[in-house]
């Protein structure tokens, strides 16, 4: 089997050679070459080499980048299965499946949960979206990059990664708000972590991000605040559409937003808490 792989930035460096098993080929492209490929990973600048690939998996920075993409495969006669395991908008992927089913082709959105970490072992929790048909023959490629669950028609699985980074961003804001305050209160950050984990507060950030990235300052957890600002505002216009959007909904988005504008475009998203705590660059 040929799989082809766009984009290899933060996730799809670390994602793609899982790929790499006994009979399957798999060849990388992005738009220029990334340091650290492995060996037995091809690569090409050139798409239009993607085309006889069975496989193409999709992992750009949004839905509006990857429709170009799978158009410009298509027109130069890629018949393959097609796979956006992007953070893509869900209305721009069922108007992608239905031109790619018009034409006879598969196409199955399956974006991912778990960052850079869980990326480079394997254990990405994949939220998936499409036909049953084109599930059963993506499953045993998304196998190999975590754990796939069926949600629906497509659309679905990026309507729930979007709805899933929405609920992750309020609580990085909440949880960095209240970091902040207990510390200027008196609390050491340590046990802030360790009574905040033990009770009904506890996420995410507070399980991992604060201590892997913010109290010790390194703001690497390599997940761009524009990727997740974008995320947001997938989810604000999906909540609204469905009417059960509200005040949280716009503050969340506004506070990224906000640290876009103060932090720039190539932020870290935990770099989130300088803005909480009105640690900013120098302008
Ligand atoms: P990234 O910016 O590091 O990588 C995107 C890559 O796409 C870059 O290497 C870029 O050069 C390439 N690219 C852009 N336009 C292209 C084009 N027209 N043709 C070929 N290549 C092109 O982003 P990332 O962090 O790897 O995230 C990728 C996707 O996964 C995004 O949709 C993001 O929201 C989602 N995501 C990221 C994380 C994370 O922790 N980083 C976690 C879950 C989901």
């Amino acid at each position: 089997m040929k799989i082809g792989f766009v984009g290899l930035g933060q996730m799809g460096l670390v994602m793609a050679p899982h790929l790499l098993r006994d009979d399957w080929r798999v060849t990388g492209h992005d738009l220029v070459r990334p340091d650290g490929l492995p060996p037995a990973l091809g690569f090409t600048t050139g798409l239009a080499d993607l085309a006889t690939s069975d496989v193409i998996i999709t992992m750009l920075p949004d839905g509006v980048i990857v429709t170009g993409v799978v158009d410009q495969l298509v027109d130069a006669g890629c018949q393959a299965l097609f796979i956006d395991m992007s953070s893509s908008h869900p209305d721009d992927s069922r108007t992608l499946a239905q031109r790619l089913s018009n034409a006879g082709l598969e196409f199955v959105d399956a974006p991912v949960s778990g960052g850079v970490a869980r990326a480079r072992t394997a254990a990405l929790t994949i939220m998936a979206g499409g036909s049953a048909s084109a599930f059963t023959a993506a499953l045993p490629i998304l196998s190999c990059m975590g754990q796939p669950v069926h949600l629906g028609p497509a659309g679905c699985g990026h309507a729930m990664k979007a709805l899933n980074n929405y609920v992750s961003a309020a609580g990085l804001i909440a949880s960095f708000q209240a970091l902040a305050t207990a510390i200027d209160s008196g609390i050491r950050p340590d046990r802030f972590l360790e009574v905040i984990n033990g009770s009904t507060g506890r996420n995410n950030t507070t399980e991992v991000k604060i201590d892997k990235f913010v109290l010790n300052r390194k703001f690497n957890s390599g997940f761009a605040l524009a990727l997740m600002e974008k995320d947001v505002s997938i989810a604000a216009s999906l909540l609204a559409d469905a009417d059960h959007d509200g005040p949280v909904t716009a503050a969340v988005l506004a506070q990224l937003r906000a640290g876009l504008d103060a932090l720039g475009d190539a932020a870290d998203h935990t770099e989130i808490y300088r803005v909480v705590t009105g640690d900013l660059p120098d302008s």
